[in-house]
C-alpha cells in the first residue's frame, strides 16, 4: 500500500507527558499510537482514562496495551481499565491483548485479588510478557528490549512501512538501546534529568542527547521529565549533543509519522 497517498503511517498523541510528580499539562505516562493495525496505549500512568474523552478516544476501542514497566506512574490505571470493561454498558469492547514486561500476568492476578468486586468477566484478554523480543501485529513487526531502568522493563519499537517508533518508557542509556535506536524517525524517550546529572536508573539530558545522535535519530520527542528538568531550557541542552528535530512534549501534543 502506498502510504504517502494516506499521510501518517502512525499517530501519536503524548496523553502524560510527565512523571509521578505532579505538574500542571504533565500527567503521568501514557501515549496514544492508531496506525492502520494497531489502536494502543503505551503505559497507563494514573489518570489515563479520565483524560481520554477529552481527545475523542473509545478505551472500548484500544485493542492493544503496552506495558513498559510496573511502577505506578506507568501502570496505576490498569484497575480503571478493567472497571471500564465491566461497567462501560458496552458489551463489545474489542478483545485486548497486553503486551508487557515479564511479570504483568502476576500483577493481574494481584489487581483480581485486590479487587474482588471487578468481575474481569468482560475482560476477555491475551497477555504476553516481552523481554528481548520480536514479533509482529498485522504489518507492523514490534521490538522489545530490556532497559535496566527495572529488572524487566522494556521499550518498544514500532517498524511501520516506511515509518519507525521507538518509545523507551523509563530507560538507561547504553550500547543496546542506541543500536535499537537506530535510524528511528521519532525516539519518544524519557528524559528524567537535566545535564550530566548523576543518575543510574534514567536518562539525563547528555545521555539521551548522545544517544539519539549516535542512533541517527530524525525526530527527538522529550518526555517524563522530572520537575526540576523541566525547569531548564531542555532544547538548548539537549541541541549542545543532538542535532535532529527536538521535541519537548506536555500533554495533549501529537507526533505523527
Ligand atoms: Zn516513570
Ligand atoms: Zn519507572
Amino acid at each position: 500500500m502506498n502510504r504517502k497517498k494516506n499521510g501518517a503511517e502512525f499517530k501519536t498523541i503524548i496523553i502524560g507527558a510527565g512523571t509521578a510528580i505532579p505538574v500542571i499539562n504533565h500527567s503521568p505516562a501514557c501515549i496514544f499510537l492508531k496506525s492502520k493495525d494497531i489502536t494502543a496505549l503505551l503505559d497507563l500512568g494514573p489518570g489515563t482514562f479520565s483524560k481520554l474523552p477529552t481527545y475523542g478516544i473509545d478505551p472500548l476501542q484500544i485493542d492493544t496495551l503496552f506495558i513498559s514497566h510496573l511502577h505506578p506512574d506507568h501502570i496505576l490505571d490498569l484497575a480503571i481499565y478493567f472497571m471500564i470493561r465491566e461497567y462501560a454498558g458496552k458489551k463489545n469492547g474489542v478483545p485486548v491483548n497486553f503486551i508487557g514486561c515479564k511479570g504483568i500476568k502476576k500483577f493481574i492476578l494481584r489487581l483480581k485479588v485486590l479487587f474482588p468486586d471487578i468481575l474481569f468477566s468482560k475482560s476477555a484478554m491475551n497477555i504476553k510478557e516481552v523481554a528481548e523480543s520480536d514479533f509482529n501485529i498485522g504489518d507492523v513487526r514490534v521490538r522489545t528490549i530490556l532497559t535496566d531502568h527495572t529488572r524487566s522493563s522494556v521499550a518498544f519499537r514500532f517498524d511501520f512501512n516506511e515509518k519507525t517508533l521507538i518509545y523507551t518508557g523509563d530507560c538507561v542509556s547504553s550500547n543496546h538501546l542506541e543500536k535499537f535506536c537506530s535510524n528511528a524517525d521519532v525516539l519518544i524517550s524519557e528524559c528524567s534529568f537535566p545535564d550530566k546529572w548523576v543518575t543510574e536508573d534514567h536518562m539525563n539530558v547528555q545521555k539521551l542527547g548522545t544517544l539519539a545522535e549516535n542512533a541517527q535519530v530524525k525526530t527527538l520527542v522529550v518526555t517524563h521529565c522530572y520537575p526540576q528538568t523541566l525547569k531548564e531550557d531542555l532544547e538548548h541542552q539537549i541541541k549542545e549533543y543532538y542535532s535532529g528535530f527536538i521535541h519537548i512534549t506536555q500533554d495533549g501534543d501529537q507526533v505523527n509519522g
